[in-house]
């Protein structure tokens, strides 16, 4: 099952593989990269600054919206997110974080990352662990709320809730009414692709912030579910 997972805090900070982390053999950073191919932060209120200062941009965020499938450290499983998150973006198809500079092996905001890339560490990670869920941002907190994209914004969850994918999804799994259920897929599948273009073409929306306005199209979700989707 595709999900939102943060591997590199699958991998650093779960109670199952604490003991491994605990066995690394060293006490600082030696820039392997492995934290950040794995995933980028999400963030918290602690990151406006480097917002407001103009270090991340719209561009470099992702939404994960609310009942999205995400990797939970704290409990060690994949289970729908209880509120939307937003986090660093990935480059592409992969989930390396977009700002990790992979000739370097650096981190090209170095100086300004994130509250959590700032307590990772990898072979200590009770600092992060008490961090994770805890004062996570959602859009509205970093949207001017006089912008006509926040009516498009909960347009879009009344219209498209990610709720609903998830519940088909599974109803799907177990066969029941499975041609009313993807009818009903494609419809939010076109309504979801709908709402973004009008953004796009009417409000002038920049195509670049769209993962971050409303989070991943539905489209793209059901293909990695496996679940074929008519756009025509
Ligand atoms: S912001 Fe920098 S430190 Fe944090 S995951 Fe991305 S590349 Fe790594």
């Amino acid at each position: 099952m595709f999900s939102w997972v943060n591997t590199w805090r699958k991998t650093t900070s779960c109670a199952s593989t604490r003991k491994k982390v605990q066995n690394i053999n060293r006490d600082g950073c030696i820039r392997c990269g492995t934290c950040c191919l794995k995933g980028g932060p999400v963030l918290h209120h602690e990151d406006k600054g480097i917002l407001l200062a103009g270090h991340v941009g719209y561009q470099h965020l992702v939404t994960i919206r609310k009942g999205e499938p995400a990797y939970d450290p704290v409990l060690d499983t994949v289970r729908p997110v209880e509120r939307e998150l937003v986090k660093m973006r990935g480059k592409e198809k992969e989930w390396s974080c977009c700002f990790f500079d992979e000739k370097s092996s650096s981190c090209t905001i170095y100086e300004h990352r994130p509250l959590e890339c700032r307590l990772l560490k990898c072979w200590d990670t009770s600092a992060l662990e008490g961090l994770v869920g805890k004062n996570t941002i959602v859009r509205a907190d970093i949207i001017n709320a006089r912008d006509p994209i926040t009516k498009v914004i909960e347009m879009h969850e009344q219209e498209c809730p990610y709720r609903e994918v998830e519940e088909l999804l599974s109803s799907l799994s177990r066969g029941t009414d499975k041609s009313k259920t993807l009818a009903r897929l494609n419809e939010l599948v076109r309504k979801d692709l709908a709402i973004r273009f009008f953004a796009i073409k009417e409000l002038g929306l920049r195509e670049e912030f769209e993962l971050f306005i409303f989070g991943r199209p539905l489209f793209k979700v059901l293909s990695s579910r496996g679940i074929p989707v008519r756009l025509a």
